[in-house]
């Protein structure tokens, strides 16, 4: 099933998620979901916070990039990052229509589970790495955009309030 996304002034958002440790039909249908959401909404990474659930769950589809992995990260944890940095254009589902350069490290390397519970440590380099950190930071609660320096936020400051006021409207 589809769900409905959250957008930037949803204060889920900025919340940090749980640790998922049951492995079972709940966390598979949950996983279904985000990966339909993340198709319908033709996006590269989702967390499971993007959807209003505050697990530690990430669902990632490179498929379009050099059939990149197509995989789902239950409590990922990066628990070493390369010196090297590299620029990328980063964008959010949850903030619609803002672009801008992110700083990040490289490569890092990643510990997390498989759907089954199966424990998962791998490199991870080039998008892969981007989007790993990228839907990591939102499990704690962090969007890109505060990975912005503080003097280029005002570049786009007028279209995340456009985001907050009219995404975040009551019915
Ligand atoms: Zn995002």
């Amino acid at each position: 099933v589809k769900r409905k996304l959250l957008f930037y002034g949803n204060d889920l958002l900025a919340q940090k998620s749980s640790d998922v440790t049951e492995f079972g039909a709940e966390l598979r249908s949950l996983v279904e979901d985000m990966f339909e959401t993340l198709d319908a909404e033709k996006g590269i990474g989702l967390a499971a916070p993007q959807i209003g659930v505050l697990s530690r769950v990430i669902v990632i589809d490179l498929s379009p990039f050099d059939d990149g992995p197509r995989v789902a990260l239950v409590n990922p944890e990066i628990y070493w990052y390369s010196k090297d940095t590299v620029t990328y254009d980063e964008g959010c589902l949850s903030v619609p229509g803002v672009f801008y350069d992110v700083i990040r490290p490289e490569k890092i390397k990643v510990r997390a589970k498989d759907i089954d519970g199966k424990p998962l440590d791998f490199e991870a380099d080039e998008v892969f790495s981007r989007v790993i950190q990228h839907e990591t930071d939102h499990l704690d609660g962090v969007l890109f955009i505060e990975r912005i320096p503080e003097e280029h936020l005002k570049e786009i400051s007028s279209d995340l309030e456009k985001i907050r006021k009219s995404k975040n409207k009551k019915k």
